[in-house]
């Protein structure tokens, strides 16, 4: 797989050590809180078995399968939920575990969606933000990495669900998605 990738951006050690910065972190702010890690399938699961090692509280954690798209307007848009909670929220302190924020369309949907049910708070975790003008607002209460507007696949990130596995963050070969397009068969990121 090595190949596929230009260039290492975070390798192993470096994420490590940002987790464990993040867990700390989240540890001594959410003290005596009835805390629930909610993960979004499936880029967040590698990030979301570290962090949540990280953190010396006794958590739960949850997933959720979503999807997100703009509804013709700049500031609006739809969350579709393939897979929900199995736990209600209402009461709960929720932190929200990303992989990655772009345009924070689906983030901000999801927060919204979470604060309706009754949390009593939702915050947001996610390992990468993207260094790119932000088109829907949303707070990340905690980010490993600021990164740049490219590719980037690796713990637990995929292209065509490939890559997930890769221990560290890089961004991958273009030719590999231009290859892949001239496939009838080719599909994007699987989340
Ligand atoms: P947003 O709603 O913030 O535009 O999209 C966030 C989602 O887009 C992420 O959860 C992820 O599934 C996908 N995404 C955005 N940028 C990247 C990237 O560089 N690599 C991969 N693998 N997925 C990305």
């Amino acid at each position: 797989m090595r190949q596929d990738i230009e260039s290492i951006l975070y390798d192993a050690e470096c994420i490590h050590d940002r987790v464990l910065q993040v867990g700390t972190r989240i540890t001594r702010d959410y003290q005596d809180k009835d805390l629930l890690l909610v993960g979004v399938l499936k880029g967040s699961f590698v990030f979301l078995a570290d962090l949540a090692r990280s953190i010396d509280l006794p958590v739960e954690v949850d997933f959720m399968v979503v999807s997100s798209y703009g509804s013709g307007t700049e500031s609006s848009g739809v969350l579709t939920i393939a897979k929900d909670l199995s736990v209600p929220v209402e009461g709960r302190h929720v932190l929200i575990v990303e992989d990655i924020v772009d345009s924070g369309l689906t983030l901000s949907l999801l927060a919204e969606d979470l604060r309706s049910r009754g949390a009593a708070s939702v915050q947001v975790a996610v390992l990468l933000e993207k260094d790119v003008p932000r088109s829907h607002q949303v707070e990340c209460a905690y980010s490993a990495f600021h990164c740049p507007d490219a590719f980037l696949v690796g713990y637990g990130l995929d292209y065509a669900e490939r890559y997930r596995n890769l221990p560290y963050i890089g961004i991958l070969k273009p030719e590999v998605y231009e290859d892949r397009a001239q496939c009838p068969d080719a599909r994007q990121s699987g989340r």
